[in-house]
C-alpha cells in the first residue's frame, strides 16, 4: 500500500474533476442548473451562488474541469474562444502593447487590429518559430505575449517555454491558445504559462454542436481581474452549453488518441502521393520542428494542411468533391472536415502578411474509419 494516494490521471480527472455526484438527488452527472437567480436565506445569506451571470453551478462543474485539465489551479468559462479572448485582452489599458505570433487565429487578428487598435493597444507580428523574433519586439509597456501553437492553418510549432521566459523577463504575460493541441496533447501552465486560451468549441467539445470558450491559470490574483471581468462584460456561457463541453471533455483523451493516429496515416499518405507538393503535419519527421513538438506534446492531434499541384483551382475543387469530409468551417469534432483557409475561416486575414497560400487545404481529421477517409480523399484528389 502507498502512503500518499497517487494523484487521479487525465482521463479519470475528465470524468470527476468538479462533478461529484449532486448534493440533493445523488444525480451522477452534473445537473443542467437553467436558472438566472438563486433564493437567499437572508440578505447576503447563501449557498454560493446568486445570479447567474456571476456563477451558475453547472458553469462552475465545467471551470473545475478545465482547470484540472489544464493542471492549474483555475478556470473560467466564456461564452466563446472570443469571448475568453476578448476577457484577457481587456486586462490591457491604453498604451500597452502585445507581442502575437503571426499565423495566429484570425479571429484573435481581428479582435486585436480592428477593435483594440482603436483603444490604443498596440501590436507586434512576429514569427515566433525563432524566439529570438519575440525578444527583439519586446517593448517596456509590453503585457501579453500572445502564443499559439500548433498554428491555424500551417502547423508551426513553438517554443512555449521559451517564449515563456520571454515574456516573463520582460515582466509580461505568457498566453496560450491551446485550442489545437487540447490538454490531453499539450499542457502550456506547466511549461510556464501564465494564461491557457481554449476555444471549447472546438476538441474540448468535440462533437461540433456547441460554442464556448475556457481560460486556466495559477495565479489567484490575475484569475481575480479575468473574473471581475466576465462579470462585468458578461460573455458567459448558459448552463446547457457548459453541460456539452463538460460531457465532450469526458471523451477528450480517447477521442484525441484516435484524432491523432488517423491523422498521423493521412498526412503520411499524403506525403507519398505525387500530386501533394507540401503537407504541413507536426508527426511528420519532416515538418521543421518535428523535434519540440515531441518534447512539448504527447502527440500531433487531428490538423494538418496541405497543397496540390495545380493551387488554388485544384484546393477548391477537391474541397468540393470529398464525401465523408465535410466542407465546412471550424474543426475538432469527431466527424471530418475539409476547407480552403484563405477563402473560408482566414478570410479576416485576406491581404495582410497573415494570409495563407490561397492553394492550402485545411482537414479536421476526424475519428471515423481511417482507410474510409484515405480513400475519399484519395477519389477527392482524383
Ligand atoms: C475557433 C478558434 C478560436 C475562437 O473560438 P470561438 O469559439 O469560435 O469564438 C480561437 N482560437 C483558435 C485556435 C480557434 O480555432
Amino acid at each position: 500500500m502507498e502512503d500518499t494516494p497517487r494523484k487521479p490521471g487525465f482521463e479519470t480527472l475528465a470524468i470527476h474533476a468538479g462533478q461529484e455526484p449532486e448534493a440533493v438527488t445523488g444525480a451522477v452527472v452534473v445537473p443542467i442548473f437553467q436558472t438566472s437567480t438563486f433564493a437567499q436565506e437572508a440578505v447576503g445569506k447563501h449557498k454560493g451562488y446568486e445570479y447567474a451571470r456571476t456563477g451558475n453551478p453547472t458553469r462552475t462543474a465545467l471551470e473545475t474541469c478545465l482547470a484540472a485539465l489544464e493542471g492549474g489551479r483555475w478556470g473560467l468559462a466564456f461564452a466563446s474562444g472570443m469571448a475568453a479572448t476578448d476577457a484577457v485582452a481587456h486586462l490591457l489599458s491604453k498604451g500597452d502593447h502585445v507581442v502575437i505570433t503571426d499565423d495566429v487565429y484570425g479571429g484573435t487578428y481581428r479582435l486585436f487590429t480592428k477593435v483594440f487598435a482603436r483603444l490604443g493597444i498596440e501590436l507586434s507580428v512576429v514569427d515566433m518559430r525563432k524566439p529570438e523574433a519575440a525578444k527583439r519586439a519586446m517593448r517596456p509597456r509590453t503585457k501579453l505575449v500572445w502564443i499559439e501553437t500548433p498554428s491555424n492553418p500551417l502547423m508551426k510549432v513553438l517554443d512555449i517555454a521559451a517564449l515563456a521566459d520571454i515574456a516573463h523577463r520582460g515582466k509580461a504575460l505568457a498566453v496560450v491558445d491551446n485550442t489545437f493541441a487540447s490538454p490531453y496533447l499539450q499542457q502550456p501552465l506547466k511549461l510556464g504559462a501564465d494564461v491557457v486560451l481554449h476555444s471549447t468549441t472546438k476538441y474540448l467539445g468535440g462533437h461540433s454542436d456547441v460554442v464556448g470558450g475556457g481560460l486556466a491559470g495559477n495565479d489567484e490574483e490575475l484569475r481575480g481581474r479575468i473574473a471581475f471581468l466576465q462579470n462585468a462584460a458578461g460573455g458567459v456561457p448558459g448552463p446547457f452549453d457548459a453541460w456539452l463541453v463538460l460531457r465532450g471533455a469526458k471523451t477528450l483523451a480517447v477521442r484525441m488518441e484516435r484524432h491523432s493516429a488517423n491523422a498521423q496515416a493521412i498526412a503520411e499518405w499524403l506525403a507519398e502521393n505525387p500530386k501533394v507538393t507540401t503537407v504541413n503535419y507536426p508527426g511528420l519527421a519532416t515538418h521543421p520542428q518535428h523535434t519540440l513538438a515531441r518534447r512539448q506534446m504527447r502527440a500531433f492531434g487531428g490538423m494538418l494542411s496541405f497543397e496540390l499541384r495545380g493551387g488554388e483551382v485544384a484546393a477548391k475543387r477537391m474541397a468540393a468533391r470529398t464525401k465523408i469530409f465535410a466542407l465546412a468551417e471550424s474543426l475538432g469534432g469527431v466527424e471530418s472536415l475539409i476547407e480552403i483557409p484563405l477563402a473560408m475561416t482566414h478570410d479576416s486575414v485576406r491581404g495582410t502578411k497573415l494570409a495563407p497560400p490561397a492553394g492550402l487545404v485545411r482537414l479536421s481529421v476526424g475519428i471515423e474509419t481511417v482507410d474510409d477517409l484515405i480513400g475519399d480523399l484519395g477519389q477527392a484528389i482524383g
